[in-house]
């Protein structure tokens, strides 16, 4: 039997048309397989459905390349590289167990590229057309192999064509363009090879594709670039087309380079085509904006974005860490406003200038150093054993940035002192997350603003018990009186003779859930809020009811004493409350008066002369107290200036007794009113010693535990009876 297509016949691969009347040929004689064999001019291979090899014919094994016997009983599968296996195992069915044989036959009777090994491992390519055969009801089948013939081959002849177009191409464009054979060796380069590899094409022509990278980086992708041989022009969406890796030039060393990569399917060998970049520029570039994304432009510290992705990596890299491995310092200058508003913001920028520099001088390599903007740096300290280490660390950051700074501005040399408050979070100890371990280290920060600034505080969990205490104040301030939580308590005055002849008015709150809680601990939030206009106005209608009952049903003429916070003076609608409550309750005004505390007034000195004067041009015969007197420092040329009548002495003087230094600043309050014409009231007297103190025997009232704490209008009543 002759095959149609033997080369000498027709000198061509066969056509579709020729193997189905091969397949027809076969199928009708119902020759043995052997005949078949034995009388194929083309090399055959028989094959059953698991690709063992049951037969072949001497042209196979010559052309193939093996000794008689060799190829018998071998595994198509296991000679054969990996990546063709599909080709095969398609087209003989039983390998596809979904499909019964025969059923696609036709369709898969079409001619592929085969590379199939020599006896020493050399592979060949070959087309090949696999026909199944029937012999005894069982299926086996012939593979039938040519070698490729491109001189008269078409498509060849178009791909030579095709690829001298490329060639020409490939000239034309700045980037390194290389095609690779399959055994990794450069079997061409065009001329921009040069710039980006300093080698020229004849150098690179026919040498390992490896020269163009370092070792370590060729064998890491050695694998991934093999992937690109095989690569189906339908888009293997599991390759990459473009690859970022370390290239090596000729003699500029080692540099990033972007490949794309194509492949061409020639019959007779597989290549990819590999189109290179250098990217060192670009790198560059995305370095600078990535750099400028994640830094302070100012002082070049990173940012907020910055220790937002180092944080979570100390978290990551320290998971399993449960003793002290770090820390986090929230800084806040104190007093970097005022150097803004006097000296300028240029001043203000150099001085955030300077304080980077102190801080990096300081800190160590490991440590992280941020600007979150403003006046706000922030510490990461990745590497920590001992506590210890941290108090050091915050005192010397106090000692660097209490150094002087010193700026020229107008010719002038201006030296400038400022502080700094520091929060310490302590890690994992205080927060194993970010928000947790910021919101720690910030409430340590306020704690040290609050305690006098400059100085640091370590966080503790009675930091978050006193802010959560602070919010529940807030919160329920805004409900506190129309929910009628709030209430009076009056004090008694005394005159010297234990006389009562006034009272004071102390507001009470009544929390529902927190229970009693002091005015020092909600008074403070309200007028910071705000929320101090509403409750005052209600202390003031309410306190001018009482004692105008009070006064009708005692017949007597008490006054009371009502405290009036700074932000209520300041508030535009005071006067004209203070004119109605004293209206409605048709209170006679000398048995009214307000006390202010001393540092109140002395924050807008002015304008709290402006407002005390009008008032008292109003309501002619009020009162006013300044309370808590000597606490604060008074400026006297103030004192003189405001229309008060009665300072009261602060009770930290009074408690103190008879510690000489007091004696001393309780004669020259004493003196001093005296020489004003002010009536002296001393407060928190609690014991008889106190009452009767040398120095204080000018004292017109006194005020205090010893007489009467401060009770109810009901209590008063029975006070007052007695
Ligand atoms: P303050 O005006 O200095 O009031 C005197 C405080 O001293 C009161 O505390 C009073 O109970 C306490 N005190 C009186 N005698 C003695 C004593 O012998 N020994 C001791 N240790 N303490 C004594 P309270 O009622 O807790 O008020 C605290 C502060 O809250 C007041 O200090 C005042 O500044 C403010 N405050 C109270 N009620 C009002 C109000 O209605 N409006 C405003 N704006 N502030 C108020
Ligand atoms: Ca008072
Ligand atoms: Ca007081």
């Amino acid at each position: 039997m002759q095959s149609k297509h033997s080369k000498s016949e027709t000198q061509k691969p066969p056509s579709i048309k020729d193997k189905i009347s091969l397949k027809a040929v076969i199928d009708s004689m119902g020759v043995p397989a052997d005949i078949i064999l034995s009388n194929a001019v083309d090399p055959i291979l028989h094959i059953n459905c698991n690709g063992e090899i049951l037969n072949c014919n001497s042209t196979a094994r010559v052309i193939l390349g093996y000794d008689e016997g060799e190829l018998k009983n071998c595994n198509i599968f296991s000679l054969i590289p990996e990546e063709y296996t599909p080709f095969i195992k398609e087209r003989i069915p039983c390998c596809n167990e979904d499909e019964t044989p025969g059923d696609k036959e036709q369709e898969k009777e079409d001619m592929f590229l085969l590379r199939f090994p020599d006896s020493k491992g050399i592979l060949n390519s070959y087309e090949c057309v696999i026909f199944p055969f029937c012999e005894d009801e069982a299926t086996s089948f012939f593979l039938n192999l040519w070698i490729p013939d491109h001189s008269r081959n078409e498509l060849s002849s178009k791909l030579q064509e095709a690829r001298s177009n490329y060639e020409a191409l490939t000239e034309t464009i700045t980037e390194a363009v290389v095609m690779v054979d399959e055994s990794f060796n450069i079997i061409y380069a065009n001329s921009s090879c040069k710039r980006v590899f300093g080698y020229t094409r004849e150098e690179l022509t026919g040498s390992p594709f490896a020269m163009l990278f370092p070792r370590e980086v060729f064998s890491r992708y050695a694998d991934e670039f093999k992937k690109y041989f095989y690569m189906d022009a339908q888009d293997d969406q599991s390759v990459r087309k473009e690859l970022e890796v370390l290239g090596r030039s000729k003699n500029r060393g080692v540099s990033p380079l972007e490949i794309s990569f194509g492949n061409s399917r020639e019959l007779e060998q597989r290549t990819i085509i590999c189109i290179i970049r250098d990217i060192t520029q670009r790198k560059k570039q995305e370095r600078q904006l990535r750099y400028l994304a994640y830094h302070d432009k100012l002082t070049e510290l990173g940012n907020r974005d910055l220790f937002h992705t180092d944080i979570e990596e100390f978290f990551k890299i320290n998971k399993s860490h449960e003793e002290l491995c770090g820390a986090l310092l929230f800084l806040d200058l104190d007093g970097f406003k005022q150097v803004n508003d006097t000296l300028g913001h240029q001043a203000g920028d150099l001085l955030l200038i300077s304080t980077a520099k102190r801080l990096r001088g300081l800190m160590r390599e490991s440590d992280m150093i941020y600007r979150f903007g403003g006046d706000e740096f922030v510490i990461l300290i990745t590497r920590l054993s001992s506590q210890s280490d941290v108090d050091l660390i915050c005192r010397k950051i106090l000692q660097v940035i209490q150094r002087s700074y010193n700026f020229e501005k107008n010719n002038q040399n201006h030296k400038v002192n400022i502080g700094v408050s520091i929060g310490v979070a302590l890690l994992p100890a205080h927060g194993t997350d970010r928000e947790t371990v910021t919101r720690h280290a910030d409430l340590a920060m306020y704690k040290s603003k609050e305690s006098g600034k400059n100085r640091y505080t370590i966080f503790s969990e009675e930091l978050t018990l006193k802010a959560k205490n602070k919010w529940l104040i807030d919160q329920g301030l805004k409900t506190a009186l129309v929910n009628q939580e709030m209430y009076l308590l009056y004090q008694p005055i005394v005159n010297r003779d234990g006389d009562i002849t006034g009272v004071e008015a102390l507001i009470r709150w009544n929390h529902p859930t927190q229970g009693l809680i002091s005015p020092d601990d909600f008074i403070p939030p309200a007028e910071e809020s705000g929320l101090i206009n509403p409750i005052g106005r209600w202390v003031l209608e309410h306190a001018l009811m009482d004692i105008k009952e009070l006064n009708r049903i005692m017949n007597r003429q008490l006054y009371v004493s009502i405290n009036i916070s700074t932000r209520q003076l300041n508030a535009p609608d005071f006067l004209e409350i203070v004119g109605r409550a004293i209206k409605r309750s048709k209170i006679k005004l000398e048995n009214l008066r307000f006390e202010l505390t001393e540092t109140f007034i002395m924050q807008s000195p002015e304008q709290a002369i402006r407002v005390l004067e009008q008032l008292k041009k109003n309501h002619p015969g009020l009162k006013l107290v300044i309370d808590d007197f000597g606490k604060g420092y008074s400026s006297l040329q103030y004192l003189s200036r405001l229309p008060v009548d009665v300072i009261k002495i602060d009770r930290s003087f009074i408690k103190e007794i008879p510690a000489e230094n007091n004696r001393k600043v309780i004669t020259s309050i004493v003196n001093l009113a005296n020489s004003l014409n002010l009536g002296i009231v001393a407060e928190g007297i609690e014991t008889e010693e106190q009452r009767e103190y040398p120095p204080l025997k000018d004292c017109q009232y006194m005020q205090g535990y010893l007489f009467s704490k401060a009770i109810t209008y009901k209590e008063l009543l029975q006070y007052l009876n007695r």
